[in-house]
């Protein structure tokens, strides 16, 4: 018998996370029955869009949701063999069943260098997000000015790297000196700290006085009404994220965003990655590529035990990760 530690949500968020909203549970699982198998977690990831789900869809109790890279250790599935990767979508837990449906094998060209955690990040979800948003979303031309925020979490770095691959210029923001330095180490062409700028405005202008014309927003609020402004006729935005809108209680309000948009003919398009997940493992595999050529640089903000994933998600939402946030089990 196998007992799986789960973390559920105990108390609804107020504001930003506390570690006493979560309670770890454990759960005895059965035996295996034919055609399912078992799976351990390896790498646990960490992402905003689960403080925005914990809100709209789920209520106290429920288990955190999430994907993980797991191992396959007992299988009465002929498709999943024991010792088998793959990516799955099961939520905050240490094991579980499946019957293998959803699962997502590790493309069998992995080569044995690369951490398998990057299947939830460069080779994976936020990859993905990064490269849909710019080429189908953005509609990114080569000789264009890109502006990207949260530049140095999972998808920001990747936004602005492959950009850079894709013959743009970047600017970056970020909310510390050693980000804004790894933009840099990066490439960024231009890259600032938006908290200790003392006037974004000036920031933005300074960075690129023609304007932008692609905006990839994973914040919103303030910083998207203030950015708007800088955007060239015709620009387009990208909303990925509003991370600075996820711990609110109460909704922001204005400046709005309706003048500058007339004025500047500007297109602003929302997007959910899985729009595209026909595309998906035709797209993994030039991220892949572009990651074994060393054109694409990653970096992980790994927390080891399952016992700190709380804190891992706090810590990210604080904007405490470099890169990825991952746990380690
Ligand atoms: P990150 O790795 O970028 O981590 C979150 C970062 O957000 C923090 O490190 C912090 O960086 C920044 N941040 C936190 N609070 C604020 C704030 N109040 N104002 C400005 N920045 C803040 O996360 P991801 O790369 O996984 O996600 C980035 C965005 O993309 C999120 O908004 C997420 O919801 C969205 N997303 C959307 C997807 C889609 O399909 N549309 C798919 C995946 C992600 P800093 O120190 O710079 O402040």
């Amino acid at each position: 018998m196998v007992t799986a530690k789960v973390w559920a949500l105990k108390k609804h968020f107020e504001g930003l996370p506390k570690t006493g909203d979560f309670v770890l549970k454990m759960i005895e699982l059965p035996k295996l029955k034919e055609g399912e198998l078992l799976l351990e977690s390896v790498f646990l990831s960490i992402d905003p869009y689960m403080r925005l789900y914990s809100q709209k869809d789920m209520k106290e109790g429920d288990i955190m949701p999430g994907t993980q890279v797991a191992r396959t250790v007992e299988s009465k599935n002929p498709a999943f063999t024991v010792g088998t990767f793959v990516v799955a979508n099961s939520g905050w837990r240490t094991h579980f069943i499946s019957d293998g449906k959803g699962l997502q094998l590790l493309p069998p060209t992995w080569p044995e260098s690369l951490p398998r955690s990057l299947a939830l990040g460069a080779v994976g979800m936020p990859g993905l997000t990064a490269y849909f948003g710019l080429l189908e979303v953005c509609k990114m031309k080569p000789g264009e000015t890109v502006l990207v925020n949260a530049a140095a979490g999972a998808v920001g770095s990747l936004v602005g790297q492959i950009a850079k691959i894709l013959d743009c210029k970047v600017v970056g923001c970020a909310g510390s000196d050693p980000k804004v330095a790894y933009l840099k180490k990066l490439g960024f062409d231009e890259a600032f700290n938006y908290k200790t700028a003392t006037s974004l405005d000036e920031a933005l202008s300074k960075a690129s006085p023609d304007g932008y014309d692609c905006f990839f927003d994973n914040v919103g609020g303030e910083f998207s009404s203030v950015a708007i402004n800088h955007m060239k006729k015709y620009g387009r935005i990208a909303v990925c994220g509003a991370i600075s809108q996820y711990n609110d209680s109460v909704p922001q309000k204005g400046p709005y965003i309706q003048v500058p948009m007339i004025l500047k003919e500007l297109q602003m398009e929302g997007f959910i990655v899985y729009r595209w997940d026909n595309r998906k493992e035709e797209d993994l595999k030039v991220l892949l590529k572009w990651i074994v050529e060393g054109k694409l640089k990653y970096h992980e903000q790994v927390t080891e035990g399952f016992e700190n994933m709380p804190a891992a998600f706090i810590g990210m939402l604080k904007g405490e990760n470099l890169g990825k946030a991952v746990v380690k089990v």
